[in-house]
C-alpha cells in the first residue's frame, strides 16, 4: 500500500514539475464533430450552444451558413449534444474520436536553456525566447534595427516590435512603410513564426530581389499582437484564441473582432464566453487599443499592411463588414492575383480568397479593415497561412518543418505584391 502511495506522490511531483505552475487543459476523449447548418434556424440553435459551457469548444466561428463548424465535445456531453442536433435536423459528422490524441502529436518547441545557440525556424518558440531574440537584433544590426514597444497586454506584457530601416530615403524620396502584424490569435503559432522568419530574411537574405525589397521600405514588424493569449497556449490551453481579459466568469475578447471600424456589426458574438466575442466596446482590449495607437503614429506613411493568421491558405482584403467592394477594389484584386500566383510557385501551395465578406464570411472589427478604412493604408491584406482548409480541426498545429517553406513562399508572394503595387 505505501509503495503505491509513494508512487502516486512521485507521479504527482513529476506531473507538477513537467507542467510548471499552471494546470494544462486536456481534451481526453473529447469527440470532434463537424456541423453543417443549412437554415437560419439551425444556425441559431448552434449559436445558442456556442459559449454555453466548457464542455463544448467551438473551433470555428458560428455566424454564417454553408461552411463547416468544428466542435470539440466533452465525453459526458456527447449524448445530449447529438440529441440537440438531431432534434433540429442539423447534419453532422464525427471527424475525430479523441481530440487530445491529435493534440498530443509532437510539436517542436525550442527550449531556450537547451538551445544556447542561434534562434532558428526549425522549432516553435515561446514568447520570452522570441522577445530575447528581437531585443538582441539592434546589437547585431545597430544601423538598421531598432526595437519599439507597440503596446501592452492585460497581464502587463509588452507588445514588442522591430523597425528595420536601411536609410531614411530612396533616391531622395522619403521611404514608405510596411506594417507586418502577427500573433493576433493565440493558437495560430505559424503566424509569429512566419513574421520572425521575414524579419530574419529582411536582415540576412542575399537574394537581390529580397535585398531590394528590404532596403526600399521602412518595416514595422510585430510578431505577437496578443502576448497573453500566446503564453496561455504554451502553459495551459493549446487551443486558446482570444485575449485574457476577464469578462463575467469567462476570459478574453477576440482581438480580431475588436478594432474600431464598423465594430460588432456582423460576424462577431456578444457572448463573453464565445471564441468570437467582440468585447464590450470597440478597442475594449488594451492590446488592440495600444497597438492601434502605435500604428496611428504611422498615418500617411504606410503603403501596405499585412496581418498573418492561420489556417486555410487564403489571401484576404477588405471589407469584412459588408459585401460592398472597397474603393480601390481593382488594385487590391490585381495585387491579390499576383500574390496568389507567386505563393504557389515554389511548392505549389494553393491559396484562394478575395474580399473577406464574400471569400470567407462576414466578420467586422478586424485589423485589416481598420488599417484600410480608418488609417487609409491603400493596400491591406490578411494571410491565412498553411495548412489548407481541407485539413481537419487541428490545423493550428502545423508541423515545425513547415515553418521555413511557409516563410519562403510568403516572401515570394510579398515580393510579387509589392512589385504589383508599383513601389518597387
Ligand atoms: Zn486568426
Amino acid at each position: 500500500m505505501w509503495q503505491q502511495l509513494v508512487l502516486i506522490v512521485l507521479i504527482g511531483l513529476a506531473t507538477t514539475i513537467q507542467q510548471g505552475t499552471a494546470e494544462r487543459i486536456r481534451y481526453d476523449n473529447y469527440q470532434v464533430y463537424q456541423l453543417q447548418p443549412q437554415t437560419a434556424a439551425q444556425l441559431e440553435t448552434i449559436k445558442e450552444l456556442d459559449g454555453s459551457s466548457d464542455s463544448l469548444l467551438f473551433v470555428d466561428p458560428v455566424h454564417y451558413l454553408g461552411t463547416k463548424i468544428n466542435v470539440l465535445v466533452a465525453p459526458q456531453r456527447v449524448t445530449d449534444f447529438l440529441a440537440t442536433l438531431q432534434q433540429s435536423d442539423i447534419s453532422y459528422e464525427l471527424v475525430d474520436e479523441n481530440a487530445q490524441k491529435s493534440l498530443d502529436l509532437e510539436e517542436l518547441v525550442a527550449d531556450p536553456n537547451r538551445r544556447r545557440g542561434e534562434y532558428t525556424w526549425t522549432e516553435y518558440h515561446e514568447l520570452n525566447d522570441t522577445y530575447a531574440w528581437l531585443r538582441s537584433l539592434p546589437e547585431k544590426y545597430p544601423e538598421q534595427v531598432s526595437v519599439f514597444v507597440a503596446g501592452r497586454s492585460y497581464e502587463g506584457r509588452e507588445i514588442l516590435g522591430v523597425k528595420i530601416s536601411y536609410a531614411s530615403s530612396v533616391d531622395g524620396a522619403t521611404k514608405r512603410g510596411i506594417f507586418l502584424e502577427g500573433g493576433m490569435h493565440a493558437r495560430e503559432w505559424i503566424s509569429p513564426a512566419t513574421t520572425t522568419y521575414i524579419i530574419n530574411q529582411l536582415l540576412t537574405s542575399t537574394n537581390a530581389d529580397v535585398r531590394k525589397m528590404a532596403e526600399s521600405f521602412d518595416w514595422y514588424v510585430v510578431p505577437h499582437a496578443n502576448p497573453d493569449g500566446f503564453v496561455y497556449t504554451h502553459t495551459t490551453n493549446r487551443m486558446w484564441r482570444k485575449t485574457r481579459t476577464p469578462y463575467n466568469g469567462c476570459f478574453g475578447a477576440d482581438p480580431n473582432r475588436n478594432w474600431g471600424f464598423h465594430w460588432n456589426e456582423v460576424g462577431a458574438s456578444s457572448n463573453a464566453c464565445s471564441d468570437t466575442y467582440a468585447g464590450p466596446r470597440a478597442f475594449s482590449e488594451i492590446e488592440t487599443r495600444t497597438l492601434s495607437d502605435y500604428i496611428s503614429t504611422l498615418r500617411g506613411k504606410l503603403v501596405l499592411y499585412l496581418s498573418f493568421h492561420s489556417y486555410s491558405q487564403l489571401l484576404l482584403f477588405p471589407y469584412g463588414h459588408t459585401s460592398e467592394l472597397p474603393p480601390n477594389y481593382k488594385d487590391l484584386k490585381r495585387v491579390f492575383d499576383v500574390g496568389v500566383t507567386a505563393v504557389s510557385k515554389r511548392y505549389g501551395t494553393r491559396y484562394t480568397g478575395g474580399n473577406v465578406y464574400d471569400a470567407i464570411y462576414p466578420a467586422a472589427g478586424a485589423s485589416l479593415d481598420w488599417a484600410y478604412g480608418k488609417l487609409e493604408v491603400p493596400y491591406s491584406y490578411c494571410f491565412e497561412l498553411r495548412p489548407s482548409g481541407s485539413y481537419l480541426w487541428s490545423g493550428f498545429r502545423l508541423p515545425a518543418e513547415q515553418i521555413i517553406p511557409t516563410g519562403e513562399e510568403i516572401i515570394d508572394s510579398m515580393l510579387a505584391m509589392i512589385k504589383g503595387i508599383g513601389t518597387l
